[in-house]
């Protein structure tokens, strides 16, 4: 009991923290993030005097939380050789923990301030939408909600930056989802500010002159003259997407929808040995499905994870029933988290103690290559 409350105050200071660098005035202090500071300061490492100063303790978070952090404080989902802060900013480790923990699981407070009520508000809308749309695919209409379900997802990874008309276009004739509910996904842009992309990771934000991504570490380099990053003028009904769907949705979706369009070429290349690539089957159930000219099936699920520690946790099985069976299973790392790690996917092997050894994990690199063998095997075999 003692130890949850004590993991309790490490929630509080990430809500609290991320509150506290989102509000315009420094005064007064979020409620959490005072809480949080308070229990810290009875208890942290007599080592490590508490900090004098907001400064001084904010400076304390760009150091990795297992060197200030009492330990029973950390909740295991953290990794504790990462700061709360970087550089100034949100880190991406307790942003990722912000999201996929505390946001995922429901752990907010009741008395967080508004701003994060808010991302939970946004994150809810995005759920219904997908609730609504599998109760359609499973009860009456599995075509018409996949269809869909494609529409959504892909009009998301793709429009960071959109204008109400072309919602209005590309949802016309969905019946599942409205316009209005698309909408609510995006947030009005500000006049005369300038507003940036990265081809890689999406938005980017300016901040004494430089751009950040919302994921540094695997895409960090944003000079206004590189070649994938972009500026988007401020036009009247410029929408911008919210900053939860884009961690949810757009960041990750980048790298699958690479793949998806990489794959979609070597089936136009060559069709009668790759039959069929398929985009987020079964309303996602995995990323992409092969269909191969001897009837061989292949699952992809493509990951975007930069510590394959945490990767490896969620390996599992692909489900593999009905429309959705599979004759080779893959998850697929993106080239940018292996490159930042030479031992990746040694590790993430090792480690996912749940995952069957069927399951190939490959670079996505390495994965382009089986499929065109692939090809070729049945090219030369002439099993058409
Ligand atoms: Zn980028």
């Amino acid at each position: 009991m003692a130890t949850s409350n004590k993991t309790e105050s490490f929630d509080y200071l990430v809500i609290g923290l991320q509150e506290f660098l989102g509000q315009k005035k420094k005064y007064p202090y979020p409620d959490l993030l005072r809480h949080a500071m308070n229990a810290l300061s009875l208890e942290m490492k007599q080592s490590i005097p508490f900090p004098k100063t907001m400064s001084g303790f904010l400076r304390l978070l760009e150091e990795p939380v297992k060197d200030w952090c009492p330990s029973n404080f950390i909740p295991e989902e953290f990794d504790r050789d990462f700061g709360l802060m970087d550089e100034g900013s949100f880190s991406e480790e307790a942003n990722d923990y912000l999201t996929e923990v505390l946001l995922d699981k429901g752990r907010i407070p009741k008395y967080a301030s508004t701003l994060v009520k808010q991302l939970v508000i946004d994150h809810l809308k995005f759920t219904i939408i997908l609730d609504k749309l599998r109760d359609v695919y499973n009860d009456s209409d599995p075509d018409k909600a996949q269809q869909e379900y494609l529409i959504f997802r892909t009009f998301l990874i793709k429009n960071k930056y959109t204008t109400i008309s072309q919602i209005r276009k590309a949802f016309l004739r969905t019946k599942h989802i409205s316009i209005e509910e698309v909408g609510d996904l995006y947030e009005e842009c500000q006049e005369n500010q300038n507003y940036w992309y990265c081809d890689r990771c999406g938005i980017l934000t300016e901040k004494y002159g430089r751009l950040k991504g919302i994921k540094p570490s695997l895409c960090g380099n944003h000079g206004k003259n590189q070649s994938y990053v972009h500026q988007v003028k401020w036009e009247t009904d410029l929408l911008c997407i919210k900053d939860g769907i884009h961690q949810r949705v757009c960041f990750p979706g980048i790298p699958e929808l690479n793949l998806y369009s990489a794959l979609e070429k070597l089936q136009k290349e060559h069709p009668d040995y790759l039959k069929e690539v398929k985009l987020y089957p079964g309303l996602d159930r995995y990323d992409l499905q092969l269909r191969f000219s001897d009837d061989s099936g292949w699952a992809i699920d493509i990951k975007d994870v930069r510590d394959p520690y945490k990767l490896a946790k969620k390996l599992t099985e692909l489900y593999g029933e009905g429309s959705l069976r599979y004759d080779e299973s893959f998850y697929v790392i993106s080239d940018r988290c292996i490159q930042k790690h030479p031992d990746y996917l040694e590790i993430a092997r090792k480690e996912a103690k749940k995952l069957p050894h069927t399951t190939h994990l490959v670079s996505d690199k390495v994965f382009r290559t089986r499929v065109v063998r692939k090809i070729a095997e049945l090219q030369t075999g002439g099993t058409v």
